[in-house]
């Protein structure tokens, strides 16, 4: 049983059946699934999905898979929202809250689009699966394919943290690293996949896979007691997290599970990589690629983005802003993180803990805002990003005495 209605084009509203396919034939508009939802208010409501298991599959029926059939089973979502005292206080705000994401099965939130992905190519009956990644998807696409038993070919572009390649290696997964930037990786991947009958997730399946991104969203609703923030601060790659949380907040209103309220929707990306940000602050119609990203935040290194251009329009309608630090503010607010809550994040969350550092600074967010951070992706796999501000271990020979005396 699924609510599934159809794609639609973002563009030009022609629709399609429920099948492989990714942009619209007339337009090459991105395409978007579509749900009943009046269906699915009859049918379901909050205190029904309260009772389920604590993953994403707790919300399927606005998810575009059939999990009554063989699915991604590896315990994704439902992450803790954490109220954060101590970081509120030094950032001054009374409501900051924070969704970890760092703890899913392999360290980031794209083990939510993943699964819904790899879950569809598994039902399509595709040979193989794979990604273009910036770094996470390559171990949320492997870990998922070997969970339910279908190879990965995963594309990165050189010079990720060594953390993010070996886990997918790990995983099982074929791993192709091409010279360049991610943009040419994911031409690359595009043209390989098109002659397999591989179901890349985030190119020739993408409107399966943003679906399972949006489960983000609806977990801070109800983790909210069913109440939508006032405020959340996304990081941007492709923008498609961003545009997810827009359309999860949309489904939300529209069941009637939560108020009418709107939230301010913002965005985060590094200096060195910031199309998306420099065009709404510019206030330049279009998105201008950047050509060579240069930034640690590598997860966020997406010059040419995607859905750069709805997540603008987002941005703007909501009322929100986007802004985007400086590599080193990225990394203190990193280590401020770590320092004040126990969370180690990798750089796209020291990017939007930065970004609302500077925008309450600059009064443009009230201190008694309901404010919710994503932060979306763990530290460990990219430790070389922070080694070079942290201090040198200690190093002793074992003598109490002196080690009592380095310590005093
Ligand atoms: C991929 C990624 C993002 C950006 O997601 P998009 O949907 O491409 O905008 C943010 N944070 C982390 C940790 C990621 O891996
Ligand atoms: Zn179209």
């Amino acid at each position: 049983m699924t609510y599934v209605k159809n794609l639609i084009c973002k563009e030009c509203g022609k629709e399609y059946p429920i099948e492989k396919r990714s942009t619209c034939e007339d337009c090459f508009g991105p395409l978007d699934v579509r749900y009943n939802l009046s269906k699915i208010a009859e049918n379901v409501n909050p205190d029904i999905i309260e009772t389920r298991t604590k993953s994403i599959w707790r919300y399927k029926e606005l998810l575009p898979v059939d999990i009554s059939l063989e699915h991604v089973e590896i315990n994704v979502g439902y992450t803790p929202l954490k109220k954060c005292e101590k970081l509120g206080s030094i950032l001054g705000l009374k409501n900051l809250y924070i969704k970890d994401d760092t703890v899913n099965p392999t360290g980031s939130f794209k083990d939510r689009p993943a699964s819904v992905a790899v879950t569809k190519a598994l039902e399509w009956g595709l040979p193989a699966v794979g990604c273009a990644s910036t770094g996470n998807l390559a171990g949320a696409t492997a870990a998922a394919a070997s969970n339910v038993g279908l190879p990965s070919y995963i594309f990165i572009p050189e010079g990720l943290a060594t953390g993010k390649i070996i886990s997918a290696l790990a995983y099982g997964a074929n791993v192709i690293e091409i010279k360049g930037t991610y943009d040419r990786t994911n031409r690359i991947a595009n043209l390989v996949s098109d002659k397999k009958n591989w179901g890349i997730v985030n190119i020739n399946i993408r409107p399966y896979y943003v679906e399972g991104s949006k489960t983000i969203t609806y977990e801070i609703c109800e983790q909210l007691g069913w109440n939508v923030p006032d405020r959340i601060i996304v990081p941007l790659g492709s923008g498609a997290l961003l545009v997810s949380a827009n359309k999860a907040l949309g489904e939300l209103r529209k069941l009637g599970w939560v108020k009418n309220a709107t939230t301010k929707i913002c965005g985060s990306q590094p200096e060195g990589c910031s199309p998306i940000v420099t065009a709404l602050t510019t206030g330049n119609p279009n998105i201008i690629p950047v050509e060579q990203p240069t930034t640690i935040a590598k997860s966020l290194a997406i010059g040419d983005p995607a859905s750069g251009y709805e997540t603008k329009e987002i941005i703007k309608r909501t009322g929100g802003w986007g802004d985007a630090p400086a590599d080193q503010e990225i990394i203190e607010a990193q280590l401020l993180l770590a320092r004040t809550e126990g969370i180690l994040s990798e750089p796209a969350g020291g990017s939007v803990i930065a970004s609302l550092q500077r925008k309450v600074r600059s009064g443009e967010v009230d201190s008694d805002e309901v404010v919710v951070l994503y932060i979306t992706g763990i530290g460990l796999k990219s430790t070389e990003v922070i080694a070079p501000f942290l201090n040198e271990p200690i190093s002793s020979d074992g003598n109490i005495d002196v080690i009592e005396a380095i310590l005093a």
